[in-house]
């Protein structure tokens, strides 16, 4: 190097590079401790989804049960999910999440459900499925019944029965709304013998079709109806077909219905337990003698009565 040309003076710069290397290396230590004090590894993947039902191939029209099994190391806290056009409402058993679901009565071969479980951490799971469904033994019968009740509606009875649907269906959306009320303890809401069956196809003198969507048990007019199980009543009113009724939320989704009553033992917001007498069987509404019409559903879709009774057995 010429020795006219003085290296420049170092001092500065290399005061400069001695600040900077040290702010680096400041730096470099502080993001380092943060990262050590931030830093959490990923959390372990969720355990595999395990969903069953019961039974393993439900009936058409029938009520079954389906659980998310939650053991205490698997964490998830809550399920939600939707079968056979219901959204599932999950109660916490002991090590499982379960939930009533309805076959509808219409359903092909099987249905389509799907369930999300919920973690502590917020994270989410999802399954779908497809449920395999028994084909059901549902037979046809023909009746006679009072000439207002065999031909089409008019328009004053089309606009009561849209009245009493529009009631059933808020007594759905309220046993939806409501945590499950009821316990494994359910009972006959009469303790005789069936006179119809749940599903029986239904000609009215050969001009209306239709399906008997509850399960009728024998009684005369007078006759003791109790609870099916625990709950709060629902509605207390006068159907066009139905007659006089009582509907029973049991929460969860679940509802029963009780028809044709001659006389109501309940109102409104009372709680009755399995067992509770709630009415006397009549012969109000379009039927064809005194009998009781027991309902159960799922929120709006009608089941077998019986199915219920047999998963909670
Ligand atoms: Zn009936």
């Amino acid at each position: 190097m010429p020795a006219e040309h003085p290296t420049p003076p170092q001092s500065r710069p290399r005061r400069t590079t001695r600040i900077t290397l040290a702010t680096l290396a400041a730096v470099a230590i502080a993001t380092a401790a943060a990262f050590a004090l931030t830093y959490e590894p990923p959390p372990p993947p969720l355990p595999p989804l395990e969903v069953t039902w019961t039974p393993a191939e439900p009936t058409q029209g029938h009520l079954f049960l389906i659980r998310v099994a939650a053991p205490p190391d698997s964490g998830a806290i809550s399920a939600t999910g939707e079968a056979g056009g219901e959204t599932l409402r999950f109660h916490a058993t002991n090590s499982t999440l379960e939930s009533f679901a309805p076959v509808p009565i219409s359903s092909t071969d099987s249905i389509d459900a799907w369930v999300r479980a919920t973690y502590p951490d917020g994270r989410t799971q999802t399954d779908t499925l497809r449920i395999p469904v028994a084909a059901g033994t549902y037979e046809h019968e023909r009746l006679t019944v009072a000439p207002r009740f065999g031909s089409p509606p008019n328009e004053e009875d089309q606009a009561r029965l849209a009245r009493d649907r529009e009631k059933a269906a808020q007594v759905a959306r309220d046993a939806h709304a409501a945590p499950r009320l009821w316990s494994p303890a359910m009972v006959m809401p009469r303790p005789s013998r069936v006179t119809s069956e749940f599903g029986t196809g239904r000609e009215f003198n050969g001009q209306i079709s239709s399906r008997h969507m509850g399960l009728d048990l024998q009684g005369l007019t007078g006759d003791t109806v109790v609870a099916a199980a625990d709950g709060v009543v629902a509605l207390v009113d006068g159907f066009l077909l139905a007659g006089n009724i009582v509907y029973l939320n049991h929460g969860g989704g679940l509802v029963s219905g009780y028809f044709h009553l001659t006389e109501q033992l309940v109102e409104a917001g009372d709680t009755v337990t399995a067992g509770t007498p709630i009415g006397r069987v009549g012969a109000t509404g379009r039927v064809t003698g005194p009998h009781l019409h027991w309902v159960v559903r799922y929120g709006t879709t009608s089941v077998d009565p019986r199915s219920l009774l047999a998963l909670v057995r």
